[in-house]
């Protein structure tokens, strides 16, 4: 399986394919490669509705189910990752630590 024509977009940073899902854990959008992946740890099927879904695969459940197919997060493969979104993103580095503001 691969993701429908019609759901595929390409990054704003990287112009790469990739296809927008919503995680089946808490329905946040989230950017995943158009292109299948192997060595991804993400499983992306097609919902009834037409939405495109993503889990993780873990390792207490590996097996991809019919209808889905694994894919890399394209967090993970693009060039210029957006950090600047809300995510909860880990902080660049441990060692450098902002000054809070203190009137
Ligand atoms: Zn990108």
């Amino acid at each position: 399986m691969k993701p429908a024509s019609h759901h595929v977009t390409r990054c704003r940073r990287c112009s790469a394919p990739i296809v927008w899902c919503l995680t089946s854990a808490n329905g946040k959008r989230q950017p995943v490669d158009a292109e299948p992946d192997e060595a991804g740890n993400v499983a992306v099927s097609s919902g009834a509705d037409g939405v495109l879904y993503v889990r993780t695969v873990t390792t207490a459940r590996p097996e991809i189910r019919p209808g889905e197919w694994q894919a890399m997060p394209h967090h993970a493969t693009c060039p210029s990752p957006k950090r600047s979104n809300g995510g909860a993103q880990r902080a660049t580095s441990g060692a450098v630590r902002p000054v809070p503001w203190q009137r």
